[in-house]
C-alpha cells in the first residue's frame, strides 16, 4: 500500500479483504524466523496436527453428549450457548440459532452465519438472506408464516461466525454437527434443503459438488448415531450468495424451487 494512506484507509482495506476483527492486541509478526522454524518443525513431529486432532475429538465427544440430551428446542438453543468448544463464539457478537417457524414442513440449512446475522442474532438476514426471502416467496413460502404448509424454518451448520466469514473449518464442522443433526431430529421436517455446497457435504456426508447434487432429490440421513432422528428427504441447491455472484446460475435456483414447490406431499 502506498505510505500516504491514512488509517481510516487502512482500516478500510483491511475490512475489503475481510479483516473485521482483531484477534489479538498486540500485533505479530509472522515472519519472524522463531514462527518459521516452528512451521517447519511442528508438522514432522505432528505436534500440532495431533493436538488439533485431539480437541476435535474431545470437543466433538462433548457435543454429541449435550445434543443428545436435548430434548427441546429452548434446550438445545441453551446447549449451545453453554458449549466452549469452538473457538469462533469467542470472536462473534451473537449466537445464531434459528428463525421461521418451528412447525414448518421445510428446514433450510445454511452455512454459517455472516456479519448481519452475527449482529441480529438470525440467520440469513444479510443480503444473500434477502434473497432467500424473494426466491421463498416465489413459490409462496415465507419464513414468518404462520400456516406451516406455507412457512420454513431456518438454520445453519455452524451457530457462530467465523471471523472475517471465512469458509468454516473441517474441525468447526464436526464439532457442529451433533447440534444441527440434533436440531433437524426435534424440528422434523419433511423436506431440508441444503443452502450450497458446505451444508450439503456436512450433511449428506458427501465430497460431490453443489453443482452436480443440487436439483436432485437426495436422502438426508443423521450422521450422528447417539443423537437418534429420521431419514430426511433433502434438496440441496446454490446458495444465494453464490447466486448474487453469479446471477446466470439463478435460472438453476427457480428449478431447484419449483421442484421443491412440486414435490410430492
Ligand atoms: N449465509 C449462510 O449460510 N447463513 C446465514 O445465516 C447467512 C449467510
Amino acid at each position: 500500500m502506498a505510505a500516504q494512506q491514512s488509517p481510516a484507509q487502512i482500516l478500510d482495506w483491511y475490512v475489503m479483504h475481510g479483516v473485521d476483527i482483531a484477534l489479538e492486541t498486540v500485533p505479530q509478526n509472522r515472519f519472524t524466523k522463531p514462527v518459521e522454524i516452528v512451521r517447519e518443525v511442528a508438522p514432522a513431529l505432528n505436534l500440532s496436527a495431533a493436538a488439533e486432532i485431539k480437541g476435535t475429538a474431545i470437543a466433538k465427544v462433548e457435543a454429541v453428549a449435550l445434543a443428545r440430551a436435548a430434548q427441546t428446542l429452548d434446550e438445545l438453543k441453551s446447549a449451545i450457548a453453554a458449549f466452549d468448544g469452538l473457538a469462533i463464539r469467542k470472536t462473534a457478537t451473537n449466537m445464531v440459532f434459528s428463525d421461521g417457524n418451528a412447525q414448518a414442513k421445510i428446514m433450510i440449512v445454511g452455512e454459517a452465519p455472516g456479519a448481519d446475522e452475527d449482529k441480529q442474532g438470525k440467520p440469513f438476514v444479510g443480503l444473500s438472506g434477502q434473497l432467500l426471502d424473494r426466491m421463498l416467496a416465489c413459490i409462496g413460502l415465507d419464513r414468518a408464516a404462520e400456516d406451516p404448509a406455507k412457512a420454513v424454518y431456518i438454520a445453519n451448520i455452524l451457530n457462530w461466525r467465523p471471523p472475517g466469514n471465512r469458509t468454516p473449518s473441517t474441525a468447526e464442522i464436526e464439532i457442529s454437527l451433533p447440534f444441527i443433526e440434533r436440531h433437524i431430529a426435534l424440528i422434523k421436517p419433511d423436506v431440508v434443503v441444503c443452502m450450497g455446497g458446505i451444508a450439503t457435504k456436512a450433511l449428506l456426508g458427501t465430497e460431490e459438488g453443489i453443482t452436480k447434487l443440487r436439483g436432485k432429490w437426495q436422502t438426508y440421513a443423521p450422521l450422528t448415531a447417539e443423537i437418534g432422528g429420521v431419514p430426511v428427504r433433502c434438496l440441496p441447491t446454490f446458495h444465494p450468495s453464490f447466486l448474487l455472484r453469479t446471477p446466470a446460475r439463478k435460472r438453476d435456483a427457480w428449478t431447484d424451487l419449483l421442484l421443491l414447490a412440486n414435490r410430492d406431499a
